[in-house]
């Protein structure tokens, strides 16, 4: 089967699993996700499964990108961060649907190797940095949308302070990887907090501080 065949047959599937936002297909579509897995990995790339990338990471799969990328409502005009930014695929969806990322990872390699992929791609609006994504980006917020992409025991309080009047934030909650939940952090007009719980998932925790890589 060619890798475009392939790649309808991932788009079909996802259809099915309820993803229906065309904007957020559109970019499945245009990400060539061959480009963020490991050689090893690349017949696979358009199976619907997490795959393992450098430092026992993962690149999650096309369904839970596809499911937290339109949870999380992302417009055009927005400024949006991304704590653990491993392969890059995720930012690179983004990409297409905001105006700027901001995409955050503890492990300077994984980083180095997304931001070749970011600039083969030519994807220009992509800012990206090592730094421990329970810290947020500071100079940066407050952000309109955050989405985590590794699990937190409970939600990081820094992250919610980051998030505009307004915005939301989509991440993954759950002390275990058998008890893990997509939770939506939406912040009213008056700074109290609502939160809906989405779908139980299996993330690589979120951990502190940087990653001592080199
Ligand atoms: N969004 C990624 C998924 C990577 S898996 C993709 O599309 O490929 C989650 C990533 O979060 C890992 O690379 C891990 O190193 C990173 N991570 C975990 N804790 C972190 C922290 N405190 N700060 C920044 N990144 C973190």
């Amino acid at each position: 089967m060619s890798e475009n065949s392939r790649k309808i047959r991932l788009l079909m599937e996802l259809r099915r699993q309820g993803i229906s936002d065309t904007n957020v297909l559109s970019a499945v579509e245009r990400v060539p996700r061959e480009l963020f897995v490991q050689d090893a990995f690349l017949d696979q790339a358009y199976e619907n499964i997490a795959l393992p990338i450098k430092h026992g990471q993962t690149i999650s799969q096309p369904y839970v990108v596809a499911f937290m990328t339109e949870a999380l409502k992302v417009g055009p005009r927005m400024k949006v961060l991304e704590v653990g930014t491993g392969s890059g695929y995720q930012a690179a969806i983004l990409a297409l649907l905001c105006r700027r990322v901001y995409t955050v990872e503890r492990y300077r390699v994984l980083l180095r190797e997304a931001e070749e992929r970011f600039a083969e791609m030519r994807l220009t609006n992509i800012t990206s940095r090592v730094a421990d994504g329970y810290k947020g980006w500071p100079e940066q917020a407050p952000f309109d949308r955050i989405i985590v992409t590794a699990a937190a025991p409970e939600m990081p309080p820094v992250l919610i302070e980051q998030l505009a009047v307004g915005g939301i934030m989509v991440l993954p909650v759950g002390r275990s990887t058998t008890d893990q939940q997509i939770v939506r952090v939406t912040k009213n007009e008056d700074g109290s907090i609502a939160t809906e719980k989405l779908m139980a998932v299996r993330f690589v925790p979120l951990v502190d501080g940087l990653a001592q890589d080199e």
